[in-house]
């Protein structure tokens, strides 16, 4: 690799993190979450990774027919549903399985003239997390108006948790004693579980899981790590020492000068920066690995360059391999010590960073 920032996406891993979702959640079909571009990882070389996937979730319309345009051929879920008549044509022509969480998207669907295509529906019901869902007073009403549609195949049931990532919070049992509440005949199938739902409660698997997190290698929980819960970071974000800076004490460093050098020392200077996505909020300390050891970032992070105390690898020098996060140096820390989750750090990677797949068996280009 060259001096500039890469994020290298390890295929292998996504199988293997798929496979722990199978062994798991053993009966439930897995919607895998793709949303997001894939939370940051490039969303055809994922799907393609992940094509055994029972199924893909994104949020949006044009996620769907992103995945579509690129001839897969899986079922794919609209989390966010649809919100213009165009969108729903769209939904209809494309046979996507389409999330429903306001009566507004119901009668929208009515009013259209479709003739040909069809979906299978989910309707999503409120049980606590108050963002979106149909309270269950409405729900009824909504089931029996879309029973009666004739581009409707199925009607599923659906619910999102608030507090899954701690194993402690029982307000996860509540969601799912009300989600149970509902869960009728007339529902063909239900779903309620993310990452935490499937790794934490497993009242929550039923028919399918909605797994995102956990498939590109990242602990839904603060107090589990990855590693803990036999996953593989995905995305390897990597660099390389620029230059070294032998420091006189008290020398500042950086903007603002906000780091100044307790002692005589190296400070490396590495290729990566908030232009990369690498976040400009990390405080003095976060964790880098510059050939395979950690050191601690100090000074302020610019758009292109960090500066890393390197006392502690004195030997330090221009061409050092970095890795800011992933095989190493779980993401999670990184994102803790940034005061953000590794959600936010994994979705920030920029375009001028270079994507590189490792282990990947396909053929195809991207
Ligand atoms: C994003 C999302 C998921 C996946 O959540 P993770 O925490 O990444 O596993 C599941 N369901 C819905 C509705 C989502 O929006």
């Amino acid at each position: 690799m060259g001096y500039a920032p890469q994020a290298q996406i390890d295929h292998d891993a996504l199988r293997h993190n798929l496979q722990r979702v199978r062994d798991t959640a053993p009966d439930s079909r897995v919607w895998s979450v793709i949303k997001a571009d894939a939370y940051g990882h490039g969303v055809e070389r994922v799907a393609t990774a992940l094509q055994e996937s029972d199924g893909f979730a994104v949020a949006r319309l044009d996620e769907g027919l992103k995945l579509r345009k690129a001839a897969f051929k899986q079922p794919i879920l609209i989390m966010g549903g649809c919100y213009t008549s165009d969108e729903w044509v769209q939904a209809v022509r494309n046979e996507f399985d389409v999330v429903v969480h306001q009566e507004r998207q119901v009668t929208l669907l009515e009013s259209l003239p479709l003739d040909t295509g069809s979906i299978n529906v989910w309707l999503k019901v409120e049980t606590g997390m108050h963002r979106l869902g149909i309270p269950s007073e409405h729900l009824t009403d909504l089931a029996d108006r879309l029973t009666a549609h004739p581009r409707v195949r199925r009607i599923n049931l659906m619910t999102h948790l608030a507090n899954a990532d701690d194993r402690s919070d029982s307000f996860t049992y509540s969601q799912i004693a009300r989600f149970e509440s509902h869960k009728t005949d007339r529902f063909t199938h239900g779903s309620i579980a993310n990452s935490a739902g499937v790794l934490g409660f497993q009242a929550t698997h039923r028919d399918w899981v909605r797994p995102g997190i956990m498939l590109y290698g990242v602990s839904p929980f603060s107090d589990t790590s990855a590693e803990e819960l036999g996953l593989r970071p995905v995305m390897t974000f990597r660099s390389r020492v620029i230059a070294v800076q032998q420091c006189r004490r008290d020398d500042p460093v950086g903007y603002g000068g906000t780091y100044n050098c307790p002692q005589d020392m190296p400070i490396a200077v590495v290729a990566v920066g908030y232009g990369d996505g690498y976040p400009r909020h990390a405080e003095e300390g976060t964790p880098v690995l510059v050939a395979g050891r950690r050191l601690p970032l100090v000074g302020r992070v610019s758009m292109d360059m960090i500066t890393v105390d390197a006392r502690d690898y004195p030997e330090v020098q221009a061409g050092d391999s970095v890795v800011l996060w992933g095989r190493g140096l779980p993401v999670e820390e990184v994102a803790k010590s940034a005061g953000t989750i590794g959600y936010e750090l994994l979705c920030s990677v920029t375009s001028r960073v270079e994507f590189l797949d490792l282990n990947r068996r396909d053929t195809k280009g991207i």
